[in-house]
């Protein structure tokens, strides 16, 4: 827990959000500001800054995300028509929060490449 941190406050509470989602590992919620009809975000209930602060002793934390992804993904009805799932990491890909978050995106057809 980063005392800073706003997804950290997020997963304890202590800052309101709408959870789609939460296991021992990993909270769901839905964006401030989406950028499509289904736009969550899935991060580690423990404080890691990005994916760069990633050791291998988080492998089971990145299988966690990804796996709470896919059923935020299923829940929302879009597994089926497709999703994508996006890390930001650092300013060139427009990385605002320095708390880890997989982005799932969905529910209209996504263009490619991304902006
Ligand atoms: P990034 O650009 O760092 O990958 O994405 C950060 C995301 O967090 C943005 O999509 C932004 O809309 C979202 N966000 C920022 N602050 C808050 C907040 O306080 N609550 C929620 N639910 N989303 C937030
Ligand atoms: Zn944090």
């Amino acid at each position: 827990m980063d005392p800073d941190c706003i997804f950290c406050k997020i997963v304890q509470g202590e800052i309101p959000a709408t959870v789609v989602f939460k296991d021992q590992q990993v909270t769901a919620f839905r964006d401030l500001n989406p950028q499509a009809p289904l736009h969550v975000l899935v991060v580690p209930n423990r404080h890691v800054a990005n994916t760069e602060a990633l050791v291998p002793e988080d492998d089971a934390l990145v299988g966690s995300l990804v796996r709470g992804a896919r059923q935020v993904a299923r829940q929302a009805g879009v597994a089926e028509g497709g999703y994508r799932l996006v890390f930001n990491t650092g300013a060139d890909a427009g990385n605002t929060v320095p708390h880890l978050h997989l982005h799932v995106l969905g529910g209209r057809r996504l263009g490619w490449p991304p902006g």
